[in-house]
């Protein structure tokens, strides 16, 4: 028996349903992932907490409404292959894992993706694979995906995201000209030079460093 089970329900309760996200799978996929097993132990018992929580090297796991926002607009299929850039703590890509069929995530700190290939490991996630590497570039050897889902902040959407979507393909991205606050993007790849983009509102992330992103320091 899960020690926690009744707080992650109060956390879908209160914090996602009460603001209005009911996609059932979306739900049913955060109530699945032991939010508490991706935190470190003296932040246990706020595991559950409506907000980002500090895992080391100044990144963050981030708030569970976000994580479900996020996976929510990506409209995601059982059959979807999914790249999410910013593994951090390996959270989104465990609730992307329960969603679709594969997911190929891209963390560029080498501590932190070693520590997430060990939490993934341990709550069972096969089908996940975590790569250390500028997530800027993508992973143009496994392009096109399904969706794209960005954990991390850039000063504009880079071109590399558009170009590894497939036709239909989605991708939500949080960036702007700041570095503490963006706007969530999603855009929708409609034919290979059309896109649908729509802004979802406020957010703060950490930066996206790397190439195509923000300048380290
Ligand atoms: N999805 C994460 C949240 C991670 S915070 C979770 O659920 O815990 C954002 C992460 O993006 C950080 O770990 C940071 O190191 C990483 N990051 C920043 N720039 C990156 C880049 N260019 N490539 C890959 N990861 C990057």
């Amino acid at each position: 028996m899960d020690p926690f089970e009744s707080e992650r329900e109060a956390m879908v309760r209160e914090q996602l349903e009460r603001r209005g996200l009911a996609n059932p799978r979306v739900l049913d996929a955060i109530r699945a992932v032991p939010r508490h097993l991706f935190v470190k132990n003296s932040l246990l018992k706020h595991a559950y907490a409506d907000r980002p929580l500090t895992i080391g090297h100044y990144q963050t796991i981030s708030q569970p409404y976000v994580v479900a926002l996020m996976c929510d607009r990506l409209k995601l299929e059982e059959t979807d292959r999914v790249l999410e850039i910013g593994t951090g703590s390996g959270y989104a890509a465990a609730v992307l894992a329960q969603l679709c069929e594969r997911v190929v995530t891209v963390e560029r700190i080498p501590e932190l993706a070693k520590r997430a290939r060990e939490t993934l490991a341990k709550v069972d996630c096969r089908n996940v694979t975590v790569h250390c590497s500028d997530g800027t570039l993508g992973r143009p050897e496994e392009a096109p995906f399904d969706a794209i889902l960005v954990s991390a902040a850039a000063p504009a959407v880079p071109e590399t995201y558009k170009q590894q979507l497939c036709v239909g393909g989605r991708l939500v991205i949080p960036a702007g000209r700041s570095r503490s606050s963006q706007s969530l993007y999603r855009v929708r790849k409609k034919s290979d030079s059309e896109f649908a983009v729509e802004d979802l509102g406020g957010v703060a992330f950490v930066p996206l460093i790397g190439e195509k992103g923000w300048q380290n320091g």
